[in-house]
């Protein structure tokens, strides 16, 4: 988001001249793509495009300039000239900033589509103006976009680290360690709990890296680097297909830049090579 501000708001401005428009179908982004980049549509309203919504909300503003999110029926063919996409697909092919909004609006339509009703007593809900909160009219349940915290970390051995390649994984790619926060953990006791599960060994000196938005559908990933403090690889076979150490110039297939998981390596290798 260099160079780029993003203010999220909920109330739908009073006059729209023409806005960024995130309009999905299911998960998948309409775009058009034109000799290797992507945009999404600039306009007043999809009925622009030939297109009817489901439901509609607002994001807030990137430059200045009002964005939209919708949601459309999973039969609807996209306009002439332009394609649904998935958002890892096009990371590469959309300007940056308008790819985060895209990472937030995808998660506000599914917030909206499954939050319809309430959770506790079955009510349709209603949706705050000026906020994107769900509230239940019978008893009161709110309801906001849900997030899913997730803890993701790069243990370094000396010059070596540790790297596995995940039984979900395609064969032969490797990346650092991660698991979703349970409830009632602090995040150092999720680094330490899914480390000793996946692979067995214990870890210290637990520090705060940075943290990423990762809406595939709706996680938060929070980044870690520590140090082996104890214990030999022990795999978890479930869920880990291979683990070992890794010095910075014998790296095996690395995940894409757009992920923090991959800044977590670059940073262990600018400090390792040469
Ligand atoms: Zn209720």
């Amino acid at each position: 988001m260099r160079n780029h501000h993003f203010v999220p708001a909920a109330q739908v401005p009073h006059t729209v001249r023409a806005a960024h428009w995130f309009i999905f179908r299911d998960t998948r982004l309409l775009v058009r793509v034109d000799s290797g980049s992507a945009t999404v549509p600039f306009i007043v309203k999809p009925v622009a495009l030939g297109l009817a919504t489901v439901r509609s909300q607002f994001v807030g503003y990137l430059d200045g300039v009002p964005c939209f999110s919708a949601e459309i029926d999973p039969d609807t063919p996209p306009p002439p000239d332009m394609q649904f996409q998935g958002l890892r697909t096009l990371y590469p092919l959309l300007d940056e900033a308008i790819f985060w909004v895209a990472a937030r609006a995808v998660q506000i339509v599914d917030w909206d589509r499954t939050h319809q009703f309430c959770g506790q007593c079955g009510t349709p809900t209603t949706t705050k103006v000026d906020e994107h909160v769900k509230i239940c009219p019978n008893c009161a349940l709110t309801n906001y976009p849900r997030l899913a915290p997730a803890i993701i970390v790069a243990v370094e051995r000396g010059d070596r680290l540790l790297l596995a390649s995940n039984a979900r994984f395609p064969r032969g790619f490797y990346s650092v360690l991660a698991g979703f926060v349970e409830a009632g953990e602090s995040l150092e006791q999720t680094v330490a709990r899914e480390i000793m599960e996946e692979v067995g060994i214990s870890v210290s000196d637990i520090r705060y890296f940075g943290s990423q938005p990762w809406p595939f559908p709706h996680s938060l990933m929070i980044a870690f680097q520590a140090q082996y403090a104890g214990g030999d690889l022990v795999l978890q076979k479930s869920e880990i297909r291979d683990a070992d150490w890794f010095s910075a110039d014998k790296l095996p297939q690395l995940p894409p830049p757009l992920s923090i998981a991959r800044q977590l390596i670059d940073d262990f290798v600018r400090r390792h090579s040469g």
